[in-house]
């Protein structure tokens, strides 16, 4: 069984693909479910800068 590595082709690839068909881009990214949920509800995402994990 083959898994994902993150490489980000297949976000290349369907942005090539779906622009021919007229649909809006975007339909892959690299996102998580809390920050779709945000963006569906008109809400800003927020970056941090700064996160714990950096130290
Ligand atoms: S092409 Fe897409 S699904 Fe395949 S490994 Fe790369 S990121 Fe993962």
């Amino acid at each position: 069984m083959q898994q994902c590595i993150g490489c980000g082709l297949c976000i290349d690839a369907c942005d090539a693909v779906i622009s021919k068909l007229n649909q809006p881009l975007g339909l892959i990214s690299y996102s998580s479910i809390n920050l779709t949920e945000k963006l569906k509800k008109g809400l800003k995402a927020q970056v941090k800068l700064i996160r714990p994990k950096l130290y």
